[in-house]
């Protein structure tokens, strides 16, 4: 269960790291057409600037933390685009982290909010509560239409068909041939139940690669989710059990989840002037994402044809690309495949309108970001999309089902399947 300690015990540093950032920025706009809610409203308010300048107002007491700011800072997805995208090195986010958990403690939630989020941080960060929540998810399905907004929207995420068995890989998996590298492995909370096909296909290309694999048994779920509801003292208490969990000897800590992986660098500063500062740091560094880990590890066998010619869109998730500047290393994995052809997505700095529970907090605006995600991704004529994040795939395959047959996979099982020879999707 979650505990929750005063305010007064994070404000001070957290406002002066957040007047801090609101000093760099120098008003100059150049963020504006990156965002993706400024792209889809037009209003200042739905901008960078103009949030940095709603919470300067409330820091500052010339605003209260009204219905209008809580509006406008709720539709922030945290997608970082705006961090790529500004000239001044304004780290917004640093901003957006700081200020949800003060929103949390000061603004007065509608009850029916209130439960939705708490159901949220109830159920997701842990697989087996999810598992079960899916499945009773499907039942109610047929009474989707009295439901409020919030679960209408996790009903619709929810995959077709049954859920795919519990399975827990072993906790060694040793590398095939000579070992080149020992890794920890953290398998993910929400992917473990509706994708486990994706971990499987990791440590089938990891150690292909000569690469040893720990699966730590008491790891749990990163806390991305409810550092992304503001949630920080409930996102601490599952980053601590990590850095427990997980051993110090080994080269790398993976990710194939783009959120997590952004959670997980964040680590560095969730226990700054806490006993556990230093070993946090060192877990945020050896943190990595797969892609970035094996392209700069090098593959030592080359994928084989998939067995027949296929143009695949890359898309950017928002958490790899904008918060860990991981572009590069997918697309080189993925154009070692022979016969496959790699094409970039227009608008790619353009979130798909997932981010984290985003599509389910907000699912007007995270429709909206999904239509326009997949007309840019039909724009490219391919025959699928390669990702690194469940969320995004989720949301993707959500909206490619109304385009005919077009697919979404991760990166890595397009990989596990050119070492097998083969392209299992019909
Ligand atoms: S955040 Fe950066 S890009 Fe946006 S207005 Fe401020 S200085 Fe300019
Ligand atoms: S994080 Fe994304 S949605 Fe939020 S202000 Fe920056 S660009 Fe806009």
């Amino acid at each position: 269960m979650e505990t929750h300690i005063p305010l007064s015990e994070l404000d001070k540093p957290a406002v002066s790291i957040m007047n801090d950032v609101i000093k760099t920025c120098v008003h100059c706009g150049f963020c504006l057409p990156t965002c993706p809610t400024y792209l889809e409203t037009g209003s200042e308010l739905d901008s960078p600037r103009g949030r940095i300048y709603l919470m300067k107002g409330v820091l500052e007491g010339t605003l209260k933390m009204d219905d209008e700011v809580v509006e406008h800072v709720d539709r922030c997805l945290g997608c970082l685009a705006c961090v790529t995208a500004c000239p001044s090195g304004v780290q917004y986010n640093e901003l957006i982290d700081n200020f949800r958990p003060k929103l949390e403690v000061e603004y007065a939630r509608a009850p029916m909010d209130r439960i939705s989020r708490l159901m949220l941080r109830q159920v997701l960060p842990y697989a087996t509560r999810f598992r079960l929540a899916v499945l009773a998810g499907r039942l109610g399905k047929p009474f989707s239409g009295i439901m409020p907004k919030p679960m209408r929207a996790m009903l619709s995420l929810l995959p077709q068909g049954s859920l795919p068995p519990a399975e827990p890989l072993p906790e060694i998996i040793p590398a095939q041939g000579t070992r080149r590298a020992r890794v920890a492995l953290l398998s993910g909370c929400v992917q473990t139940v509706l994708a486990p096909e994706i971990n499987a296909a990791t440590v089938r290309v990891l150690t292909r690669n000569g690469v040893e694999v720990l699966i730590p048994r008491n790891q749990g779920c990163c806390g991305a989710l409810p550092l992304h509801m503001g949630e920080r003292q409930s996102g601490r208490a599952f980053a601590r059990r990590n850095l427990n969990a997980f051993p110090t000897d080994v080269d790398a800590i993976i990710t194939n989840a783009a959120g997590c992986g952004s959670a997980l660098k964040d680590y560095a500063h969730l226990f700054d002037g806490e006993p556990e500062e230093e070993r946090a740091h060192q877990f945020a560094a050896q943190s990595q994402d797969v892609s970035k880990f094996l392209a700069e590890l090098g593959l030592s066998e080359q994928p084989q044809s998939l067995g027949r010619k296929l143009r695949v869109a890359y898309h950017d998730a928002c958490h790899l690309g904008h918060a860990q500047g991981v572009r590069s290393q997918p697309r080189q994995l993925l154009m070692s495949i022979p016969d496959l052809e790699l094409v970039d997505i227009p608008e790619a700095e353009i979130c798909c309108g997932s981010a984290g529970v985003y599509n389910i907090t907000q699912p007007e605006m995270a429709t909206d970001l999904l239509e326009r995600k997949v007309n840019n991704i039909g724009s490219t004529r391919a025959d699928g999309v390669a990702t690194g994040n469940i969320g995004c795939l989720t949301q993707i395959r959500r909206g490619l089902k109304q385009k005919g047959n077009m697919w979404a996979v991760h990166t890595m099982q397009l990989l596990d399947w050119a070492y097998q020879g083969k392209f299992p999707i019909e």
